[in-house]
């Protein structure tokens, strides 16, 4: 299914501009200094636009709360991707009736992937009265023009139409960490796995000119960042319709080859397009992270063809046993779902053998939950619940003993960390590989490399002191 890409003119952007400065002068004519708090569920991709949301609105001069309480702008950003967190994310959204009787002046907004599924919108415009506005994930870019609209009086305003899949570039960002930097590359999907409801609600693939992600990742770096992930839905497909011939691998290459102190890392890569030139790639470049998320999701053929994954389990296994040949220090997390309908326990036995056989450093796993809208969510599924439960308690108790053994093969090391902020007493870092280090410092040593000499570990983290 083709998609085209809209590439949001630059004459279209400053026109938003213009609409974050009357929003500036409409606080400033009142004598009031805007507060905003902006809410994110769901991955990295909202984070990153939750980021472009603040950051225009601190271009129009709004400051930002922990809470809705006592927010002139309430900005809601969901997450479709399981259908009990949309229930949750309703809840929440319900509960702002009572926050907003106390301040009446009170505007909310909602946005993110609910946005793009039309029957969410519907139950919003006719159930959730006290939410003056909508949009979806393609006309984020035009949110300062709807606030505007909102603001002036006028009447409550959804702008969720299903157009193609757009690029807008040059939005601010306000980040919430300096030192470490989502960079989204592409946007989209065109996977279609039979249980994922984003190449509905985020369209086809469209991947940002290698230009404007390095002008971008430069300006991190020089900003003093030092932890870069590019970020995808499949990084691996990236390039595609781009007028000059690139791939993934050699963007990566190219990122990595700025100057500056920093590490490059991405997510999320899809086993069908991960390629050997990728693992070199990641092999002959000191600053990429040895480390890569590939989500198996099961290690049964037959449910990955029903799950339309484009692999087999085989498959999956040789490209993990290459990046292991070339990069023997290699960290691999990974996604896997139990419980996909009709999944067996001897189908199941399979995934738990390929867990077996890779090892993961840390596994996401998911209790299969249909998500309306998607193929499996039609599937016959005769296994019952109790036995799905049982299986997935047993992959998730067997994937702690390996993590806490993993874990321990750190203790005795010395190893180069990013020091990344601080959890009551302690500082928290990470590793390369990202795992999670905590240990005793000085909140001055927050945005550092550091080596640590780590002293214990347990399933989940390391312990550590500095060593230098
Ligand atoms: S690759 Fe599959 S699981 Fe990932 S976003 Fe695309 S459709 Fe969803």
């Amino acid at each position: 299914m083709e998609q085209k890409t809209t590439v949001i003119s630059e004459a279209a952007l400053a026109r938003q501009q213009s609409f974050l400065a009357l929003i500036r002068q409409y606080w400033q004519s009142r004598g009031v200094t805007p507060a905003a708090f902006v809410d994110t569920y769901g991955c990295q991709q909202n984070e990153a636009d939750s980021e472009r949301i603040r950051g225009m609105l601190a271009q129009a001069g709004y400051g930002f709360l922990p809470s809705a309480e006592g927010a002139e702008l309430v900005v809601i950003n969901t997450c479709a991707i399981r259908e009990h967190a949309e229930q949750r994310v309703l809840g929440n959204v319900g509960a702002l009736v009572h926050v907003k009787r106390r301040h009446p002046e009170q505007k909310i907004f909602l946005c993110g992937c609910m946005m793009g599924e039309p029957h969410v919108v519907e139950r919003i415009r006719t159930s959730y009265r006290h939410v003056d506005g909508v949009f979806s994930p393609h006309h984020l870019w035009a949110f300062p023009e709807q606030l505007y609209g909102i603001l002036s009086g006028g009447a409550r305003s959804f702008v969720t139409e299903d157009v193609p899949g757009s690029i807008a570039e040059g939005i601010a960002q306000l980040r919430d960490n300096p030192k470490k930097a989502w960079v989204s590359v592409m946007y989209g999907c065109n996977n279609f796995c039979s249980y994922c409801i984003v190449p509905y609600v985020r369209g086809r693939e469209r991947s940002r000119r290698p230009e404007d992600i390095l002008a971008e990742v430069r300006a991190l770096i020089s900003g003093g960042c030092r932890d870069i992930t590019l970020l995808g839905q499949n990084v691996n497909s990236y390039g595609k319709g781009l007028d000059a011939p690139i791939d993934f691998s050699d963007l990566l290459a190219q990122v990595a080859e700025l100057p500056g102190d920093f590490l490059v890392r991405f997510m999320t890569s899809h086993p069908k397009d991960a390629t050997r030139k990728l693992f070199d790639v990641m092999a002959s470049h000191e600053k990429i992270a040895k480390h890569i998320h590939l989500p198996f999701q099961s290690g049964n053929d037959r449910v990955l063809a029903a799950m339309n994954r484009g692999y087999t389990a085989a498959q999956y296994r040789a490209l993990v046993d290459y990046a292991r040949s070339v990069m023997p220090d290699l960290v691999l997390t990974s996604d896997v779902i139990v419980g996909f309908p009709g999944e067996t326990t001897a189908e199941f036995e399979d995934t738990l053998k390929l867990m077996e056989a890779v090892r993961y450093d840390a596994l996401f796993t998911f209790l299969f939950s249909p998500r309306s809208g998607t193929p499996a969510a039609t599937m016959p599924d005769p296994v019952s619940k109790e036995e799905k439960q049982q299986n997935f308690d047993r992959l998730v108790a067997r994937q702690n003993e390996i993590s806490a053994a993993l874990r321990r093969q750190d203790v005795g090391k010395t190893l180069r960390c990013l020091i990344d902020g601080r959890d009551g007493e302690l500082l928290t870092a990470r590793t390369a590989g990202g795992r999670l280090v905590r240990l005793p410092g000085e909140d001055a040593l927050i945005g550092e490399y550091c080596s640590i000499f780590i002293t214990d570990a347990n399933t989940w983290s390391l312990l550590g002191t500095v060593a230098e």
